[in-house]
């Protein structure tokens, strides 16, 4: 399409800056004899842009000479009206070519709610959506992230997963795709093969069996696809790939600052969080490693923001020398530095001087429950005491906003754990107005931000039901009405969100058609307050004739095969279980640096576990 008439359609949108693409760091390669990678994100491009698997793989492919990757978000609304009425295909921000016309599209699954942005995304680009309708190797439709741990209701739609960390695999798959290309493979043939990749799933390679109950049977794999398929780590984290320059957008982003992640993994094993399971062992960074990658981003990218990321940022081995470091750095040249998923335990008086001479904004932490025998329950190591140790240090450094975590409908939860997160809101506050020293004519504001507890595949709590919509409507509605500071706001996730992510986080490939279908139906941008609507999806499941009810409100037997057990994550199902039945004794698990709880990770032979089996073997 002509410039200028592309320039006038956006004029006619919200945020033009989302589709221009042109952005310093963006990289433009000549088309001829290139692997064309279509890296999509769907959701928004604000959201996209500021996740950084993207960036890491949009930078490592382009480090390729061999391949173009170019960026795709969906459009919001307003430009997929403008698209659809004067026949624009969707397209990549870089070349502005029609997705249709690259070799692979990648998308990046972060959460359940955007699976119906995926199909969006290739309907607007006229590409069958389902894979057995793709029959040329061109382009191919894959798939990683986080969410792909349990593949299974994205597999009608899907050609292949790459389980675990995408940098890990990608490489192979590329060498795999150029060759077959070259071979004139057949899209079956070049599947067969990419099956023998480790951490590839090819969903068309399993037949899935059920049981009358309505229960997984079993998987069949088919021409030698493997029983299980593993997970992909990078073993050493100084010597993986990171990038040298990200692309900065001319536009509002979530995230638009330089970012350092510092280490994959947690130590801790909080059993409602995937996170802290699929991503184990802990890897961590050298110190000389997040200085010269910090160091490099801020000088390519120009920006005067930073932060470090992780799981759980104060776990990191040697903190405080690492902060001293990078602070003459970022001191001197004006960066201001924050530190974001702070753990309340280890969140030390002089860590917080350390970032204060930067920043003095407000401060997060996740007690998740509001009781001691709760948090035991879930396993996460943290008393009153050291809340309020951490909250007082906080005070008597000048904070003032102090915003808390909390999760309602977790198992074996009370109402008692519910006015519990009232009561220790309120303690909090009073600390505030303890604090002699604390500002003249300022007011503290406490956020309680309230979560529903999703039970998530290849966490110890797997195996419970999620509470009822109007059970977790009741638990909310107790926390507001135990909360008597005007000085406490309580804010509070929607439930019918959680409950669409509760079916799909632990779906199976039957789940298909209802994607399939809601979507049909308008469903789209489900997780916007704006755009869902739970009517479609309920309709979606009535019309396929399936019970919702069966995947977000049934006990998981621990003999049950599951529809992630095709999957194996490197922790064991035997472990999740022992986790599980700990819980119902309220009884807590050490983390992985005080003491190796033998949870499987081992067998990847990286990161902490390994460094404490080898100290405690010698
Ligand atoms: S094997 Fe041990 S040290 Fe390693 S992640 Fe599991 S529990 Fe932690």
């Amino acid at each position: 399409m002509e410039e200028r008439k592309f320039e006038q359609l956006l004029l006619s949108v919200q945020k033009p800056g989302r589709y221009s693409g042109g952005e310093d760091g963006s990289i433009i390669k000549d088309k001829e004899n290139k692997i064309r990678f279509a890296m999509c994100f769907p959701d928004t491009y604000e959201i996209g842009m500021s996740h950084l698997g993207v960036k890491i793989l949009y930078s490592l492919l382009n480090s390729r000479e061999d391949v173009w990757c170019e960026r795709v978000y969906a459009p919001w609304i307003d430009f997929e009206e403008v698209m659809i009425k004067n026949n624009i295909p969707l397209f990549a921000l870089e070349s502005r070519d029609e997705l249709k016309k690259f070799d692979i599209i990648g998308f990046s699954i972060l959460y359940e709610m955007c699976f119906t942005n995926i199909l969006n995304i290739l309907k607007l680009s006229n590409i069958p959506l389902l894979s057995k309708e793709r029959t040329s190797l061109s382009p191919l439709v894959v798939a990683g992230g986080p969410c792909t741990c349990n593949s299974e209701p994205m597999a009608d739609f899907i050609d292949l997963f790459m389980i675990g960390e995408g940098e890990e695999v990608i490489n192979e798959l590329i060498d795999l795709y150029k060759e077959s290309k070259k071979s004139n493979l057949s899209k079956e043939e070049f599947l067969i093969k990419a099956a023998k990749i480790e951490g590839i799933y090819v969903p068309s390679l399993y037949e899935a069996e059920y049981n009358e109950n309505g229960t997984v049977k079993r998987y069949i794999p088919k021409n030698g696809a493997p029983k299980t398929v593993k997970k992909r780590i990078i073993k050493n984290m100084d010597e993986s790939y990171y990038p040298k320059k990200f692309v900065v957008p001319y536009t509002e982003i979530v995230h638009d600052r330089a970012v350092e992640e510092i280490f994959r993994g947690c130590i801790r094993g909080c059993r409602f969080c995937q996170a802290g399971f699929i991503y184990r062992p802990v890897r961590e960074k050298s110190i000389d490693t997040v200085l010269e990658q910090s160091k490099a981003l801020c000088e390519s990218t120009g920006y005067e923001e930073m932060s470090l990321l992780s799981l759980s940022t104060s776990d990191y081995s040697n903190i405080e020398c690492m902060l001293e470091k990078l602070l003459e750095y970022t001191d001197k040249n004006q960066i201001s530095l924050s530190l974001p998923s702070l753990r309340i335990d280890n969140f030390s008086k002089e860590l917080v001087e350390k970032v204060s001479t930067v920043r003095k904004t407000g401060l997060t932490f996740a007690p998740e429950a509001g009781t001691q025998r709760l948090r035991n329950v879930i396993n996460k190591n943290i008393n009153e005491e050291e809340i309020f140790k951490a909250c007082k240090t906080a005070f008597g450094q000048g904070y003032l906003n102090v915003k808390l975590y909390f999760m309602l409908g977790l198992p074996f939860e009370t109402d008692e754990d519910i006015i519990g997160i009232a009561k220790l809101g309120e303690e909090i506050l009073n600390l505030y107005y303890k604090n002699e020293n604390r500002p003249k004519g300022k007011s503290p504001s406490i956020t309680i931000s309230v979560s529903c507890f999703i039970p998530k595949p290849f966490t110890p709590f797997q195996f419970h039901p999620q509470n009822t919509e109007a059970e977790l409507i009741r638990k909310q509605e107790l926390l507001v009405k135990s909360v008597k500071s005007k000085k406490i706001n309580v804010k509070w996730h929607d439930s019918s969100t959680s409950f669409l992510e509760a079916i799909f986080a632990k779906g199976d490939r039957r789940l298909g058609k209802v994607i399939l279908n809601a979507f049909n139906h308008g469903a789209k941008m489900d997780s916007w307050g704006e755009c869902f609507n739970k009517e479609i999806w309920l309709n979606a499941f009535k019309e396929e004739n399936i019970n919702p009810d069966f995947y977000a409100y049934r006990e998981i037997d621990y003999n049950e095969v599951l529809p992630w057990d095709v999957i194996d994550i490197g922790v064991k199902k035997e472990f999740l279980i022992s986790e599980n039945e700990k819980a119902k004794q309220a009884l807590t698990t050490k983390n992985c640096k005080e003491k190796c709880s033998d949870c499987g990770a081992l067998c990847y032979k990286s990161g902490i576990c390994l460094n404490k089996r080898t100290k405690s073997n010698t």
